[in-house]
């Protein structure tokens, strides 16, 4: 890699769809093999925050079905081979995994809690310190670093305590400036610091000095209403993007925020992989000015035109280092507080 000091951060959501779950191998086995063959050919370090709930659900069931049994075993496989190849395995909770049911259909996610905040304190914490302790049996490794599922945040006051205990110290689920408007699905991180790391005690929102977590945000990029226009359609067809790994599909959020998306100029959104949102990736690579840039995505949502322009950006950003959400984590513990700018 070149000398100029810019770093990248790439992580990664690995998990099942919410609505049509699709298929371990396509959601999850191949698109993960795909970027791990990318992480060594140009030297990348990934962070994948692993849905813990599913591992959970899938040991409880693993002796009642053989499908699930041998799901279980290739991903328990391929996830120590993430760790032993050098990757970073973080905790990211769907707490729906606690309702969910297998059927002769495969998951049936109706009429479970979407969000922690739906949850009890105690209920929360016994969930988090449960998917934490099936998550290290599984990879061998305990994990250090978190991402709420559908970047909800709300709830981590209630779990703050819980996860220090467990040495979960750095956080990675705040997109500065993104907002959802969903009652069951929403987030605003409207006033969030927009820098590349923070610390914090309670909201990963709101920066303190000597705040006992990590705050690592993900990227924040400017997606043209066009890219809504876009989703739509192919929501409206059904189709899945051309290219794209993973065979299952999403539940739609609300119409409110469908309508806010639509009729807006831009929305400030993740920066990340998945397809389609890679092609904006490609078009502010050339002119992209931050020194630290985390990219985010998910296995299903992957294509093969995700990791070929993700190549193409490190080379056309000038990206010279490759860091996991954790090891770039040590460096604010290491380093004052400084530079510290709110937005708005
Ligand atoms: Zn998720």
């Amino acid at each position: 890699m070149r000398s100029s000091d810019k770093v990248l951060i790439l992580s990664q959501d690995y998990e099942l769809f919410f609505g049509n779950s699709g298929s371990p191998e396509r959601c999850l086995l191949e698109p993960t093999n795909a970027l791990l063959e990318c992480a060594v050919k140009h030297s990348l370090k990934i962070t994948f925050y692993v849905d813990a709930g599913m591992l959970m659900k899938m040991r409880q069931l693993a002796s009642s079905s053989r499908t699930l049994s041998r799901t279980l075993d290739q991903v328990s496989a391929q996830l120590r081979n993430i760790v032993s190849a050098g990757h970073e395995i973080g905790l990211h909770i769907h707490p729906h995994w606690q309702e969910t049911r297998w059927t002769e259909n495969g998951w049936d996610f109706s009429g479970t809690r979407y969000k922690l905040s739906q949850f009890s304190d105690s209920e929360s914490e016994s969930l988090v310190k449960d998917y934490h302790r099936v998550l290290a049996d599984t990879c061998g490794h305990a994990p250090v670093s978190y991402r709420a599922g559908g970047f909800c945040t709300d709830s981590f006051s209630a779990i703050s305590d819980c996860l220090f205990d467990l040495g979960v110290t750095v956080d990675s689920s705040v997109v500065p400036g993104a907002k959802l408007v969903d009652r069951e699905k929403g987030f605003d991180f409207s006033d969030s610091p927009d820098i590349p790391n923070w610390r914090f005690d309670t909201d990963p929102e709101m920066a303190a000095a000597d705040g006992r977590f990590v705050e690592v945000p993900i990227s924040p990029v400017n997606l043209p209403v066009s890219y809504y226009w876009g989703r739509l359609l192919s929501r409206f067809t059904g189709r899945i993007p051309s290219g794209q790994f993973g065979d299952g599909s999403s539940k739609t959020f609300n119409r409110t925020e469908a309508v806010r998306r639509l009729l807006g100029l831009r929305r400030v959104a993740e920066m990340s992989i998945d397809l389609p949102k890679v092609y904006e990736l490609a078009r502010v690579s050339r002119n992209h000015t931050r020194s630290v840039v985390h990219i985010m995505g998910h296995p299903k949502l992957l294509a093969n035109q995700s990791i070929d322009l993700l190549v193409k950006f490190i080379r056309q950003a000038n990206i010279s280092e490759s860091q996991t959400v954790e090891s770039f984590s040590r460096r604010v513990r290491t380093r004052p507080l400084a530079g510290q700018t709110r937005r708005r």
